[in-house]
């Protein structure tokens, strides 16, 4: 069916957990439909696929994506791909793994600029010493590291499969790059199960969920007792321990989708994304606590993805080098073998 403003408004207009960030009035819709029908007419075009993350502006989400997700399920769309080009509104990482995953395609970074505090905490020179220094560990790298990064690790994972693979993985002797609040998470879960493997980690974190305190979680569960309380693993593991649930966004999403009622409120412990597609989706979910947006995801817009299918710059066009597409392919191989 295809989209008009009318519908585009219908879908926007419970957003309102975002503030003045993601309020869309009628005439905001108005203003954003040229891009949506110019996306639309190149997309066909160009047979061109549009890839969104769940962290990107709901306009994104509903008037031109395909498909959204987190990055795991973004990534098996990417791998199945058909389409000649894949735009993958996002940051850098995930346009990178969309073109390890299917590399005869062309695949497009609207906004190539965009960082993660993550992936840019570390490079792939700091883990070739790191594996000198631990020749004994396997090297487990989370998805949001750069495609160089990749190569230079064993297996990936994504926050949907990150504790069942650390658990399968054979090796007693674990180093998970980069971010620390999720190693610190793994620790406390692979204590709590009694599995016994040395796990080390390196200091990168996510500044969104880095956010959230215990303090704030307290505050909301007085204000609201009957509140449930879902957070992502990148967040402090004093958060995730007064979580009724720990989820990836995916896992969010479908918890939600079969629980959530009118009735009990509820915490998401990650990016405001999350909260706004739900609120699209029923407008009658209660939804407490702040809005925490991704600077990084945010800066994607209609009117960047316009122009990268119009005319496309060449930082916009991914390219990887064949040695480092090699490396970063079997990681994540070793990944979906892991997850199956
Ligand atoms: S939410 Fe965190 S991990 Fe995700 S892109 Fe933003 S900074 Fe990176």
């Amino acid at each position: 069916m295809s989209i008009t403003v009318e519908s585009l408004y219908e879908k926007l207009k419970n957003i309102t957990v975002d503030s003045s960030v993601c309020t869309y009035t009628f005439e905001r819709c108005k203003r954003l439909f040229p891009f949506i029908e110019s996306i639309a007419r190149l997309k066909k075009e160009r047979n061109a696929l549009i890839l969104a993350h769940s962290y990107v502006h709901p306009d994104i989400i509903y008037g031109a994506a395909d498909h959204c997700g987190d990055s795991y399920g973004l990534a098996r769309q990417a791998k199945n791909a058909e389409a000649d080009i894949i735009v993958f509104p996002a940051v850098r990482f995930m346009a990178e793994t969309a073109k390890i995953l299917n590399p005869s395609k062309t695949v497009i970074d609207p906004n190539p600029n965009g960082g993660c505090s993550l992936a840019d905490s570390i490079d792939a020179g700091t883990v070739w010493k790191l594996k000198e220094q631990y020749p004994d560990h396997t090297f487990v790298c989370y998805i949001n590291t750069t495609a160089a990064v990749k190569a230079a690790c064993d297996v990936c994972v994504t926050s949907s499969n990150v504790y069942k693979i650390i658990e399968r993985i054979p090796s007693r002797k674990i180093y998970f790059l980069p971010d620390r609040l999720m190693g610190q998470n793994i620790q406390n879960y692979l204590r709590e199960k009694k599995i016994d493997k040395e796990l080390l980690f390196y200091h990168g974190t996510c500044y969104v969920h880095e956010q959230f305190e215990p303090e704030q979680v307290d505050y909301l569960k007085d204000r609201h007792p009957a509140l449930k309380v879902l957070a992502h693993p990148e967040c402090k593991p004093e958060v995730v321990a007064k979580a009724d649930a720990v989820f990836s966004t995916t896992g969010m999403i479908d918890y939600v989708q079969a629980h959530g009622n009118a009735e009990t409120p509820l915490l998401l412990l990650t990016e405001c994304g999350i909260a706004s597609r739900l609120q699209a989706e029923n407008s009658t979910l209660k939804l407490v606590g702040s809005c925490s947006l991704c600077r990084y995801m945010r800066s994607n817009s209609l009117e960047m993805i316009y122009n990268a299918l119009k005319d496309p710059s060449p930082s916009q066009i991914i390219e990887i080098d064949p040695s480092v597409l090699k490396g970063a392919q079997a990681c994540i191989d070793a990944m979906f073998k892991y997850a199956e």
